[in-house]
């Protein structure tokens, strides 16, 4: 299936591409090592069940947050937002082939 493609994060920040989540006490939990359509695999260091948590950049600390600003803390919308940076990113992409073409 096409949407079954792995989902890959880059940082808007400094370009890293790996996430951790981040439980209430900002200690990391865990880190995620792959995602593939709405399944996330995750590295195999769980610390322990967080019922909140938020995941950032494991380079630069960059929080991911929504269009509102707040802070993602949902599997789904976390995968919701990467589909959409890449979408941006494709498209940016494109863009910029574009323009060497013609220059
Ligand atoms: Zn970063």
């Amino acid at each position: 299936m096409d949407n079954e493609k792995e989902i890959v994060f880059k940082c808007p920040v400094c370009g890293g591409n790996a996430i951790e989540a981040i439980g209430n006490n900002a200690e990391v939990i865990t880190g995620i090592k792959k995602i593939v359509g709405y399944d996330i695999e995750w590295l195999p260091t769980i610390i322990g069940e967080c019922p909140e948590i938020y995941y950032q950049c494991v380079k630069c600390g960059y929080i991911i947050q929504d269009n509102q600003g707040r802070k993602i803390s949902d599997d789904e919308d976390l995968i919701d937002w990467l589909k959409e940076e890449m979408t941006k990113r494709t498209a940016l992409n494109m863009v910029s082939k574009k323009d060497e073409a013609n220059g």
